[in-house]
């Protein structure tokens, strides 16, 4: 059957619209080689359809998993179904740079592919199309995004003056250690520390001043931690830490030299130098603290032994002070 001028004519059209349209077509056979391969595709790989054509899909693009690539490909043929790689999975089946100005973060482009069974007039699958979409400017909006959300967790768990957890994730830690230890009795010990008469300094040196010691001691608790310890400004000059996997007595060893560095610093502030020191209070979980909140009362008692009996000191619970 000839078809009619007008019927070439639209035909004409169709592929001309299909080898300029901005997604990527690729035609396969059975055997993987390239039937058809468009415009966009040309223009990504630097590969014209004429050197493609007949070759195996593998030998010339090889970051494709070709074991991964045929299981897909063989569902296709054998169910007559489409199928779908989204840029989530894999971020892209065939390697080509991004251009995209306004994505430029992105080295590569981002794709979704579809892979779609075409029939032949007898009704078998004997080719198979991909459709590969651009999905790079997507694809780096939501990773910034994700990355904006995660920092803004972090944030809201957050001090902004000395980095460490404020009091309202801090306590949630303390919550889940006490129950931690409810499970595993390994011994764990919490450590609270107030400075010795702040308001002194800042009202002989001015807020500024009362800050920058506040910032010296966060970053003194810092340094002097492990990284499984977990650090928070409890109030304004007041800092709680709890010691996972630490008795009261190795507790007492990290806060007496902690104490003993605080109290040998200087601190300088322009032309002012600045000394000072902190009480301290420590308890260690056992069966007789029942509630994170007791086991807070009795560090906090620990303390206030500390302050009670001259300052600059440790103060175990329950009823031991060291000098
Ligand atoms: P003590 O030895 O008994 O602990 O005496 P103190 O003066 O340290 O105790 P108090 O709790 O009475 O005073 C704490 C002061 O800390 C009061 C408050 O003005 C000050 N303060 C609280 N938060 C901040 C802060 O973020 N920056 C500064 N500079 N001062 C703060
Ligand atoms: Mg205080
Ligand atoms: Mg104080």
């Amino acid at each position: 059957m000839m078809l009619e001028k007008s019927q070439l004519n639209e035909l004409h059209w169709l592929m001309e619209m299909l080898h300029n349209i901005d997604v990527g077509l690729v035609v396969l056979d059975r055997e993987f080689t390239i039937q058809i391969f468009n415009g966009f595709m040309e223009n990504h790989s630097g590969l014209l359809p004429t050197e493609v054509k007949g070759k195996l899909i593998f030998d010339l693009f090889t970051e494709i998993p070709r074991d991964w690539f045929i299981r897909k490909a063989e569902s296709v043929f054998l169910l007559k179904n489409k199928a779908f790689t989204i840029w989530e999975q894999r971020p892209y089946l065939f390697k080509f740079e991004s251009y995209r100005p306004v994505t430029g973060s992105a080295d590569f482009m981002y794709q979704n592919t579809t892979f779609i069974p075409l029939l032949s007039s007898t009704g078998e699958v004997s080719h198979l199309c991909l459709i590969v979409y651009d999905v790079t400017d997507n694809a780096v909006h939501k990773q910034s995004l994700k990355k904006a959300n995660e920092e803004l967790a972090i944030l809201s768990q957050t001090d902004g003056l000395t980095q460490l957890f404020n009091r309202t994730h801090w306590e949630k830690c303390l919550l889940a250690e006490h129950k931690r230890w409810g499970r595993s009795k390994h011994p764990s010990s919490l450590v609270m520390i107030d400075i010795d008469h702040f308001k002194n300094i800042n009202d002989s040196y001015g807020h500024m001043v009362g800050d920058e010691v506040i910032r010296h001691i966060s970053a003194l608790i810092r340094h002097h931690v492990r990284e499984t310890d977990i650090c928070g400004r409890y109030g304004g000059e007041e800092f709680a830490i709890l010691l996972s996997d630490t008795s009261l007595e190795n507790a007492r060893i990290f806060t007496e030299r902690l104490r003993k560095e605080v109290s040998e610093a200087i601190v300088k502030y322009n032309d002012i130098d600045i000394t000072y020191t902190i009480s301290i209070g420590i308890a260690q979980v056992d069966e007789s603290i029942e509630s994170h909140e007791v086991w807070l009362e009795c560090a906090d008692a620990a303390l206030y032994r500390s302050k009670k009996t001259g300052r600059n000191k440790t103060s175990l619970h329950p009823q031991q002070v060291i000098t």
